[in-house]
């Protein structure tokens, strides 16, 4: 079958493949442990899963407005304002099948072809396909362990060119697990005003913080910032919602039309009693949140020890969200020959970094339990040990 030419320009998702793959392994009776997809543990929180319940109930399983539930809207932007000093009203937000899909959209809305999107390496495996889906150009920078993986200003300012129309920017970082500073973020949105570009801030981990670290939003630094900011977020990570699905964009009201338009066009609506539970996510005690946070802070702490412990591999200790990236460089194995090794010879499913353009390292979630991270790592010490 002739398919179109888009398809043949991206590659598959490897996160979802991997974490498919140890999921299978583990249907069929293997036991695998996986550090794969960035995916927490935790039920949904019950308060949460209730009222979606009683959405249900009350029969709110009809079609919505395509840019969500009213009441979800203003929730959000009530969201953003508190939490992040941002200026959004009911109107500067829509409502999408998850963060993956916020930013999908956004391409749709805003790319083109001849245009350059920045993308600070690593990064995270969908960004660079949604923009050649879009038919426009990324342009990877790479970044190092010595900036922490984070893009200077310098950088970024080297990398625009009279093409550049965004940048995306990820903090807490998946896969690095980094955190901007404040300062780090001031000086990017410096950047990105001088040269009137605009940036896309994906703050799907911004709850997720350790050892002090502070998330400050891009488009809090100045109204000048603020008016070239888009955010990405969405309720999967800090409230356990993976599969529900329901994530969002804020950004300007000519921008937030157009993407509502593509929506009005492609999903319709999220799922409308998905969005009821997402209402309660948001007006409810935020105690659950921060009860997952001190679990992955407790998880966070082991994993690194261990990881100190183990003589060949190195980590620069992240901050924030959940994941640890390994550097893998002393074993001389591709991240794709680690991973398959590892998991065919010890069970232990990770993602190689390769997915992220960092092949010398692997990614490791730990949204995991703690005999998990305890037996995975002794395996992993094994298989480390025996390449060394
Ligand atoms: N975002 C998560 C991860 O990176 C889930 C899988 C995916 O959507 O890529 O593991």
């Amino acid at each position: 079958m002739k398919l179109a030419g888009r398809v043949g320009q991206v590659t598959p998702s490897l996160t979802l493949a991997i974490d498919a793959k140890a999921k299978a392994m583990k249907r069929d009776g293997i036991d695998v442990c996986s550090f794969s997809a960035g995916e927490p543990d935790f039920d949904t929180p019950n308060h949460i899963k209730l009222a979606a319940q009683t959405a249900i109930a009350q029969g709110k399983t009809r079609y919505g407005p395509a840019a969500g539930e009213p009441r979800l809207r203003d929730a959000i932007a009530h969201k953003l304002q508190t939490d992040n000093r941002l200026n959004y009203h009911a109107e500067n937000i829509i409502v999408t099948n998850g963060g993956k899909h916020s930013l999908y959209n956004l391409m749709m809305a805003l790319i083109e072809a001849g245009d350059e999107v920045i993308i600070p390496a690593p990064f995270w495996v969908s960004y660079p396909e949604m923009v050649k889906l879009a038919g426009g150009t990324p342009v990877i920078v790479p970044t190092t362990a010595e900036s922490q993986y984070k893009i200077t200003p310098d950088q970024l300012q080297n990398a625009i060119t009279p093409q550049t129309r965004l940048l995306i920017l990820n903090s807490p970082s998946n896969p690095t697990g980094m955190v901007y500073t404040p300062d780090e973020i001031r000086a990017i949105a410096q950047v990105v005003v001088d040269n009137d570009i605009l940036v896309v801030s994906d703050e799907i981990y911004e709850k997720l913080l350790y050892d002090g670290a502070e998330h400050l939003s891009i488009g809090a630094a100045s109204q000048e910032v603020f008016d070239r900011t888009i955010i990405s977020s969405g309720f999967a990570k800090a409230y356990s919602m993976t599969g529900w699905r329901v994530g969002y964009l804020a950004a300007p009201i000519e921008l937030i039309t157009a993407v509502t338009k593509i929506q009005g066009h492609s999903t319709s609506n999220v799922c409308t009693f998905a969005q009821y539970g997402a209402i309660a996510a948001l007006e409810g005690s935020q105690d659950c949140v921060e009860q997952m946070r001190l679990a992955f802070a407790e998880r966070r702490l082991a994993i690194l020890d261990l990881i100190d412990a183990m003589p060949g591999v190195t980590c620069v200790k992240p901050n924030g969200a959940f994941y640890v990236f390994i550097n893998i460089s002393k074993l001389g194995l591709s991240s794709l020959e680690f991973c398959d090794g590892l998991l065919n010879e010890q069970q232990v499913a990770v993602i190689p970094g390769i997915a992220f353009a960092a092949d010398d390292h692997i990614r490791l979630s730990y949204a995991t339990d703690m005999t998990t991270i305890e037996r995975g790592l002794e395996r992993l010490a094994t298989f480390v040990k025996s390449k060394l």
